[in-house]
């Protein structure tokens, strides 16, 4: 899961990015409303926080601007502004929760979690192939049903991999939903990550496979039943 930071406040937004990579998902921090366009441009993103007094405009203007053009990304609005004017004209507007400033990393989690389920965002309670089965939501993998000891990376890539299954998904793809835009990816890691995921894979013996396509990327599929 990959989720936007819009926020220009250092001490906040650091917080708020340790918080949330802790909890396990991708985040792209930016500080202006400008950067936050570009961002949202450049990579999927599956939820947005966003900060409503940034130094190149208001918050409420860009969710106006985005639902407009329909891009329906999920918006969590963090804001200072408790008056309830502010967060009638930001439900209005089209953001889909608000979190008041200050608030607890704990219910900001809780928060994202709640947003990243919502059946109506089209997001499958479990993502299923042969006998795998990953839950978004919770971050666990089982074959079968044994609950899986996988790493977090390699839970990303087995995601990204299965929301395409039977589909050629391309490195950079890959590198783009597994790690965020400032992380160092080496050379080599997302085979690396492939070839760790397939390894447990085949241990756990699920009944799917991952074909390297070379020059391409990477696909999943169920196992043919011959062999
Ligand atoms: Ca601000």
């Amino acid at each position: 899961m990959r989720l936007l930071l819009v926020e220009d406040n250092r001490r906040l937004g650091e917080l708020v990015c340790e918080g949330l990579r802790t909890a396990g998902y991708a985040v792209d921090w930016v500080t202006s409303i400008d950067e936050a366009e570009a961002a949202l441009e450049a990579a999927r993103i599956d939820l947005m926080l966003l900060d409503l007094g940034l130094p190149d405009g208001d918050g409420i203007d860009l969710i106006r601007r985005l639902r407009r053009a329909r891009n329906m990304t999920p918006i969590l609005v963090l804001t200072a502004r408790s008056g309830l004017n502010d967060r009638i004209t930001g439900l209005d507007s089209g953001a889909d929760d608000f979190l008041v400033k200050p608030f607890a990393i704990e219910e900001l989690s809780a928060r994202c979690r709640a947003l990243l389920r919502r059946p109506d965002r089209g997001l499958p309670p479990q993502l299923i192939l042969g006998n795998v089965a990953l839950d978004p939501g919770e971050r666990t993998v089982s074959v079968g049903d044994v609950r899986q000891d996988l790493g977090r990376k390699e839970i990303d890539l087995l995601e990204v991999l299965l929301r395409r299954a039977e589909h050629v998904v391309s490195k950079p793809m890959l590198e783009d939903s597994m790690y965020n835009m400032n992380e160092d990816v080496s050379a080599n890691a997302i085979e690396a990550a492939v070839s760790r995921l397939r390894r447990h894979l085949k241990e756990a013996q699920a009944t799917v496979e991952i074909r390297t396509v070379h020059g391409l990327g990477y696909s999943i599929s169920a196992q043919q039943k011959s062999s």
